[in-house]
């Protein structure tokens, strides 16, 4: 089977480039290879009764599937070269901004009309930061919220599943180059294409890496983002969430110079467990619908972590945090603020005395023992130091779900056209190592497509 060009992963990546193509030449012969489901046949089996944890799924519906590892997330598209992704540094600052705000002008044609963009710009809570040592970063953030989000997927899908020969449940198994055509392996089948796209996400990472050891494609190593996620009732943030919907704070702590930084803030939303690679690590959403919005909000407080020399391997660091919890906690740990500062573990008992009902059941243990000393420091304070812009935030209540991991592709060498050394071969989004949000990588697809098309 020949196409001209084949798309490797259906996330905002592959779906962005997969719309940008057909639009600007709708004769081209474009394929999408998936390793998850439709969009319709996507289910996460936890349903907090029957199911209560990670089950660890053959392809996990949270991360696979039409839509990729966005199509149950919030669905923020945070407009900005400030936090992200380093897009801007291959495509320059405008571009990449132009791009996110054409992304954010389908996503409102097909079913987002009417969510609210919020934006940082003028707001008075930039000088209440700064006077408390924080630092709130730029942005414009329009918030899909999950339910608006799958409809846009929804939309997209069946613009597109008639001008693209879509083929679900197929993980690409290796990609091999003849200079002039590239060979895209599928379990029985064989398919060539001129031009790939590969857009595989965090999921694809560890396939990634055996693709580019095949192909030779330098890489280095990226960072690693390590934390927990906070929740705690929604009045404590309501003044921030009500005006900018998240915000995306610094801090530097006192005692190490070390950077923590908010990250991913849900008002109203539910913790969610999440699998990568086998890993049960923890992460957050919300919904528009406000039927299915809860009296909490959520928020991941993160350090970043790199290593060069002798180790390298930020990830694999990570992934042991990881693994640590899961080892105690058999999935992920929550802890009460309260608990972790007076060096003892959250039991069942002590959870049910809290005046907080967390919005994801987890294993009440001890965060202390899991964290590295110098990461939890800076979560505890970073935590002080919101409390006197958010008060509460320090409260004995405020619930604490580890860990909350944020890995990263390594970075895979890639020119302005996000071209690799071999000619015809792109590498775009999370699985990029570039990108490390749905605005950059879905730019990413329609910069893809513009290059393809000679725009
Ligand atoms: C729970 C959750 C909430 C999030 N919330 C937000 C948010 O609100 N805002 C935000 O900006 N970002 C959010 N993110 C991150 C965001 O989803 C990603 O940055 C974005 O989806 C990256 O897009 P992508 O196309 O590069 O990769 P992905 O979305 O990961 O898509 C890659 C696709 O490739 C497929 N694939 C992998 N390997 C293969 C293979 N060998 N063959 C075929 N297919 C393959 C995967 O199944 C997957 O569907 C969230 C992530 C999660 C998990």
């Amino acid at each position: 089977m020949n196409y001209d060009v084949v798309i490797i992963g259906a996330g905002p990546g592959g779906i962005f480039s997969a719309y940008e193509l057909t639009r600007l030449n709708p004769d081209m012969r474009i394929a999408v290879f998936e390793a998850g489901h439709t969009l319709s046949k996507r289910h996460c089996p936890i349903d907090g009764e029957k199911v209560k944890s990670c089950i660890g799924c053959k392809s996990c519906s949270i991360m696979n599937g039409f839509g990729g590892a966005g199509a149950f997330s919030d669905g923020k598209y945070n407009i900005t070269n400030d936090f992200g992704g380093t897009l801007y540094e291959y495509i320059g600052k405008k571009r990449a901004l132009d791009l996110m705000h054409y992304v954010d002008e389908i996503n409102m044609r097909y079913g987002g009309e009417g969510t609210k963009l919020y934006t940082t710009a003028g707001t008075r809570f930039k000088t209440v930061c700064i006077q408390n040592d924080l630092h709130l970063l730029d942005a414009s953030v329009r918030h899909l919220g999950t339910d608006i989000n799958y409809i846009v997927l929804e939309n997209l899908y069946n613009d597109l599943k008639d001008k693209v020969d879509f083929y679900f449940d197929t993980p690409v198994i290796s990609v091999e180059s003849d200079d002039e055509r590239y060979r895209v392996i599928v379990k029985d089948e064989t398919y060539t294409c001129d031009e790939c796209i590969i857009s595989v996400g965090r999921s694809g990472s560890k396939w990634m890496e055996t693709v580019c050891r095949d192909l030779q494609i330098p890489t280095k190593s990226n960072r690693v983002d390590i934390g927990v996620r906070v929740e705690l009732p929604a009045t404590v943030f309501a003044h921030l969430t009500d005006e900018l919907y998240e915000s995306k704070i610094v801090y530097r702590t006192e005692k190490y110079g070390d950077k923590v930084r908010t990250f991913c803030m849900n008002p109203k939303g539910a913790v969610v467990s999440e699998n990568t690679n086998g890993i049960i690590t923890v992460n957050g959403h919300s919904y528009e619908d406000p039927e299915k919005q809860t009296e909490n909000t959520n928020f991941a407080l993160l350090v970043s972590k790199q290593f060069s020399e002798p180790f390298k391997d930020s990830n694999g660091y990570g992934e042991s945090i990881a693994r640590l919890s899961n080892m105690l906690g058999g999935g992920v740990i929550v802890q009460r603020f309260g608990d972790l500062i007076r060096g003892r573990r959250s039991t069942p008992g002590r959870m049910d005395d809290a005046f907080i009902t967390p919005t994801l059941s987890a294993t009440p243990g001890d965060l202390s023992l899991v964290l590295p000393k110098r990461i939890l420091d800076g979560i505890i304070e970073m935590i002080y130091a919101l409390d006197k812009v958010a008060p509460g935030t320090a409260n004995d209540d405020t619930l604490l779900y580890g860990v909350e991991v944020k890995f990263y592709n390594m970075e895979v060498e890639v020119d302005e056209r996000l071209e690799c050394r071999h000619k015809g071969l792109y590498i775009i989004g999370d699985g990029s190592g570039i990108t490390h949000s749905l605005s950059h990588a879905s730019a990413s697809g329609v910069h893809v497509a513009r290059c393809i098309a000679g725009e």
